[in-house]
């Protein structure tokens, strides 16, 4: 259906692309008579960051089927596509010219989850004059200013103690009492289990969710527009309408959270979801509320399906980290972008664009996340994102390729995961010490180490593991820093045992590794 021709309107009701519910604060306050919802598709969007076809797919197909939907219940809706002969490039030239168009009294929108289009579509308001009304987004349970509150004061911020105050605020999993429920706040310990050398047999596939007319027809303009950009769409199967992402909690919980506080943390091969949800894309786009998703999971436990230890595990990703990252993100944005604590200057490895590398762990992660564009978070913090914090490659580098090639990634809940929580850029913000560790914690939680060349348990020699090479590496190279933090004192015992001539025979071969692997040519020395 074309776009309605241009006349005057009363408010431009703005809607981003990761801002899809249909029955958000700001479409309930619309008045279909007099005010026109505004959407577009901009080429800059995909490409400010080299992006994965799929997460483009998801991105475009969400935004038109959010367009029909809202033009079946009356709304009319201005829709520029990228394939328009006359389609703007980038956000602020595509408001600027809707502004023109439709002369609005007033812009409104739901506040913008980015810190730079938020400040882009300001400044094109104010060029323009007229107003923009962003209004407080909803969808998440802890406000900016709440989360300032909480921060204020604090020496040093921790995400336990948010989590526990969104505990009570929000009156989740507590006990008669007001305690927490079962006794302890925190159940981190149940969850860290490995499958035994037999795998985790048979699993409860996921339901998929075969792509309608809408999603096939952004495929193939994808295919033609993007060609160059990584990834396939060959097994897209993510939840693009509300009614399906309800159908993909409905799943989720009812087969495979009983058993994901167990082994959240382990990892098998060919194994790409195990019991995670897949919920995260569909919760950043709104089509899934968080406090639905909390509820669910809460109910399943109080209904004696679920054990405690995994609804506490799941609950706490999505009211504790989520809310966290994000308030996190807008406490110490635009600064925070740059932070790069521990001076890492390498480039990323040519290896994270293709998966071709002899490390089996590192192949099968990021082989899976261009298939996919999904790995759970174990796989992200401590394969793809361990490898580059030890082989010191520049935060910023890291933090474009994450938000490059998962289906989920939006700057507010990636840059702070990215640069804070994995690559310790922060100096501690998000994480009270680095997610460092050798290749036997690679080991212990998955299988990827069988019939790989090398050997986690060798630092040097032909055989070394290039994680535990470069662990040893790392620990030495920022040693007097990190004395400074207490909870890094036993792993530096190790390096202070360590005799000097061990200790040169590792830093010799991870400058061989690294130099090696610098140009893609990885060949342990
Ligand atoms: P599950 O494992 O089933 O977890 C349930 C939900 O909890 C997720 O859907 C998600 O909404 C939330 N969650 C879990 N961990 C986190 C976390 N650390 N921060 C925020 N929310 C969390 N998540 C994104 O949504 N977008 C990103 O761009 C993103 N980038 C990441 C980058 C790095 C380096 C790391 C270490 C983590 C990143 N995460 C990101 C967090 C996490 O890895 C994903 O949310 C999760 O893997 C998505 O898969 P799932 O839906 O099956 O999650
Ligand atoms: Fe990865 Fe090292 Fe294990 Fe190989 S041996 S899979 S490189 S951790």
């Amino acid at each position: 259906m074309p776009s309605p021709s241009p006349r005057a309107c009363r408010t431009l009701c703005l809607i981003l692309g990761d801002q899809l519910h249909p029955e958000s604060a700001l479409l309930n306050a619309a008045d279909p008579a007099h005010d026109v919802i505004w959407m577009a598709e901009v080429r800059h969007e995909s490409e400010k960051v080299w992006s994965h076809k799929a997460r483009i797919a998801l991105f475009l197909s969400g935004m038109r089927h959010l367009r029909d939907t809202l033009r079946g219940r009356g709304f009319r809706v201005a829709y520029s596509s990228m394939g328009d002969a006359d389609a703007a490039p980038n956000l602020g030239e595509a408001l600027t010219r809707a502004i023109a168009a439709w002369r609005p009294s007033r812009v409104a929108m739901l506040e913008a989850g980015e810190w730079s289009v938020a400040r882009e579509l300001e400044t094109v308001a104010r060029q323009a004059g007229v107003a923009l009304d962003a209004i407080e987004d909803p969808h998440f349970l802890c406000t900016r200013d709440a989360f300032a509150a909480h921060a204020s004061g604090r020496r040093q911020l921790r995400m336990e103690y948010f989590y526990r105050e969104m505990r009570v605020r929000h009156g989740v999993l507590l006990d008669v009492q007001g305690g927490p429920e079962g006794g302890t706040w925190n159940f981190d310990s149940e969850n860290r289990g490995s499958f035994s050398r037999e795998g985790p047999g048979l699993l409860p596939a996921p339901k998929r969710f075969a792509p309608d007319a809408v999603t096939r027809e952004v495929m193939t303009d994808v295919e033609r527009w993007f060609p160059k950009a990584p990834g396939s769409m060959a097994r897209f199967d993510w939840p693009i309408t509300r009614d399906e992402a309800r159908a993909a909690l409905s799943d989720f919980i009812e087969n495979r959270l009983p058993e994901f506080g167990r082994y959240q943390d382990a990892m098998w091969r060919h194994e790409p979801w195990l019991y995670h949800s897949r919920i995260s894309a569909a919760l950043n786009l709104r089509l899934l509320n968080p406090r639905e998703v909390i509820s669910a999971a809460e109910q399943a436990y109080r209904n004696r399906r679920v054990p405690l230890a995994s609804v506490e595990g799941f609950i706490r990703q999505i009211l504790g980290w989520r809310e966290y990252v994000r308030g996190v993100y807008w406490r110490f944005m635009p600064e925070y972008a740059d932070r790069n604590a521990l001076g890492a200057t390498r480039s990323l490895p040519a290896f994270y664009w293709t998966g071709e590398t002899d490390m089996a762990c590192l192949r099968a992660c990021v082989g899976q996340t261009l298939e996919l564009g999904y790995a759970h978070h174990i796989q992200r913090l401590m394969v793809t994102g361990l490898y580059a914090l030890l082989a010191g490659v520049h935060p910023a580098e890291v933090h474009r390729w994450y938000l490059a090639v998962y289906v989920d990634a939006v700057e507010w809940v990636e840059l702070p995961n990215t640069l804070g929580m994995s690559q310790f850029a922060d100096g501690g913000v998000m994480a009270s010490k680095p997610y460092a560790a050798s290749g036997k914690y690679i080991q212990r939680m998955s299988n990827y180490c069988e019939g790989c060349r090398f050997n986690p348990a060798q630092a040097t020699g032909p055989a070394a593991c290039p994680f535990t090479t470069l662990y040893w590496d790392f620990l030495m190279r920022h040693k007097s820093g990190l004395r400074r933090n207490p909870r890094m004192a036993m792993m530096l015992r190790h390096v202070d045992r360590m005799g000097a001539e061990e200790g040169a025979a590792i830093r010799r071969q991870a400058a061989r590794w690294l130099e090696g692997e610098g140009d893609g040519n990885a060949e342990a020395g």
